[in-house]
């Protein structure tokens, strides 16, 4: 197969401005291109790929950023500015697109959505958050009577913030294995990993540090410097240890050490890459039972569901966490998440999507 990818339009690979996005796209194209499978890939400027994935073509376009819909207002409008950097993406996405068999689509924004509707050539998307405009998610639910395969999700409760979408298409997400290490301390530091955002709820894995007097250890990108002042002024001094953000390599090597990874997102996570690459080094998990890391962890085995919001149940969890073997938690991603079973899992998606196209198209 023949596949277009449009990245996001939300920083270049490789900023980390583009969340999880980044981590995802670059594991597709490694697990599609183990597979004999060819890639192009529409990015922003400055845009890397990473070690797997390099034998892809990409391909770079310049322009204006959008605004993340996370930090919209839910009824905003959708702005598109002068020098759009998404629709010079879609516009080189299908100028290569018309020789391949399928344009994927991972940025959440409308303009792509709507020429669903509007192109010669089949584009799919993966839909990377929960409903966080209006605009869209109408704008989903109109694409989908017509084309009810072109749209797949994380997991089941990201899905559902779209209730119009009956049988959700539903791929996980998939990791390079070989880059994560399995380490086996029980002893190391408390950690979090997430950009510094208020939907991703830092305060409360502060909290539960500051109780216990230790340091929590934050791996990301601040995106929110406000925000994370604020934090850090709310708690002891020095209980947040800034790690800054570091690229895979280094994150796991350093995420490894933990004796668990906190997870307290404020929001529908759509997945939580962050959770499973924790799991991968043999870091179990405590998260808030809400999105996507509600169907990863697997409650006593690799970790804990913690009560959305309650930061003491975070806490007693915290002190148990040495029940759980920190070997069950790397078996679960190799058995679900690797890159080759998530790139198998968006092809025989494509393919669907692809033979209703051209089913479409004979009619
Ligand atoms: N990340 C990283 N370096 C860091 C901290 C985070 O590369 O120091 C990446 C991490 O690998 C993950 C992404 O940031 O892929 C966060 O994705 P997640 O799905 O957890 O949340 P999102 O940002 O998409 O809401």
């Amino acid at each position: 197969m023949h596949i277009v990818l449009i990245s996001t339009p939300i920083g270049f690979l490789g900023s980390g401005k583009g969340g999880g996005v980044e981590l995802t796209l670059n594991s597709l194209v490694s697990g599609l291109l183990g597979q004999g499978h060819s890639v192009d890939v529409v990015a922003p400027t400055n845009s890397k790929l990473l070690a797997g994935s390099k034998k892809a073509k990409l391909h770079f376009v310049e322009g204006e950023e959008q605004k993340s819909w996370q930090h919209q207002d839910y009824y905003s409008p959708v702005i598109i500015p002068d020098n759009s950097l998404l629709s010079g993406m879609i516009e080189k996405a299908i100028s290569i697109g018309k020789k391949a068999d399928i344009i994927l689509n991972f940025s959440y924004d409308w303009l792509p959505i709507w020429m669903t509707l509007n192109i010669e050539v089949p584009i799919a998307h993966i839909i990377s958050m929960g409903s966080e405009s209006f605009v869209i998610s109408n704008l989903i639910s109109i694409v989908y009577s017509k084309y009810p395969n072109n749209f797949a999700f994380h997991s089941n409760i990201q899905a559902s913030d779209y209730p119009f979408i009956t049988n959700p298409v539903v791929i996980g997400n998939g990791f390079k294995l070989d880059d994560y290490v399995f380490q086996n301390y029980k002893n190391g530091p408390i950690g979090w990993v997430g950009r510094v955002a208020p939907e991703k709820g830092l305060e409360d894995a502060a909290y539960v540090a500051n109780v216990l007097g230790e340091k929590l250890y934050v791996w990301g990108i601040v995106q929110d410097e406000s925000y994370a002042m604020k934090i850090e002024k709310s708690f002891s001094p020095g209980v947040l240890e800034w790690r800054g953000f570091l690229e895979t390599n280094r994150l796991q090597k350093e995420l490894g050490t933990c004796r668990a990874l906190l997870n307290t997102p404020k929001w529908n996570e759509a997945y939580g890459n962050v959770v499973v690459e924790a799991l991968a080094c043999g870091v179990p998990v405590i998260a808030y039972k809400r999105g996507g890391p509600s169907e990863i962890i697997q409650h006593g085995k690799t970790g804990y569901l913690a009560e959305a919001d309650d930061r003491d149940s975070l806490l007693s969890y915290l002190k148990i966490i040495d029940k759980i073997d920190r070997k069950d938690c790397r078996q679960w991603v190799e058995n679900n998440a690797s890159s080759n079973i998530f790139a198998s899992k968006v092809v025989n998606w494509l393919n669907t999507v692809i033979k209703e196209y051209q089913s479409q198209q004979l009619s």
